[in-house]
């Protein structure tokens, strides 16, 4: 199967699991929904500017295909090595959007589970099929660039 479908996949099973989080914040309150509704896009475009907007092949061999062209729609930035700040903005808005919903994902086991078996399943698509074909050399977890290097 060709990677970019593998980015697109996984790219689909995380929205699908923050649909989860959504839902379970929904059904706490409307008020807890909409906060989470604002910080889930806020999230997901710090990382998109923390890290996709500094990747050479975003607008050409992005392995999750649209998120790369969803760069163009913020400043641009120049390309190069990831900062310390960048990788942080990442690691913060990644466990964010992982961790806060849990509390509230615990009182419902159907959506905790479809939570976690599709992140699972998404993390596996990127490792396995998608970050080995990736030619974003910046990246940390960039495993051609580990094979060059060796
Ligand atoms: S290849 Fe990865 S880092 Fe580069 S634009 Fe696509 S998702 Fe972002």
């Amino acid at each position: 199967m060709d990677s970019k479908l593998h980015g697109l996949i996984s790219l689909s099973l995380f929205f699908f699991s923050q649909i989860m989080a959504l839902t379970a914040f929904f059904l706490e309150s409307p008020f807890y929904g909409l906060g989470y509704a604002v910080l889930l896009p806020g999230c997901c475009l710090a990382i998109v500017f923390s890290y996709c907007a500094k990747c050479p092949v975003r607008l050409t061999s992005c392995g999750h295909v649209i998120v790369g062209k969803i760069t163009t729609l913020l400043p641009p930035r120049k390309q190069g090595p990831y900062t310390d700040l960048d990788y942080l903005i990442v690691l913060t808005s990644l466990l964010s959007l992982i961790l806060i919903p849990q509390f509230w994902l615990w009182e419902h086991t159907g959506l905790l589970i479809a939570f976690w078996v599709s992140l699972f399943i998404a993390g596996t698509e990127i490792n396995q099929f998608v970050c080995p074909e990736c030619d974003n050399t910046h990246c940390i977890a960039c495993k051609k660039n580990k094979r060059i290097n060796q």
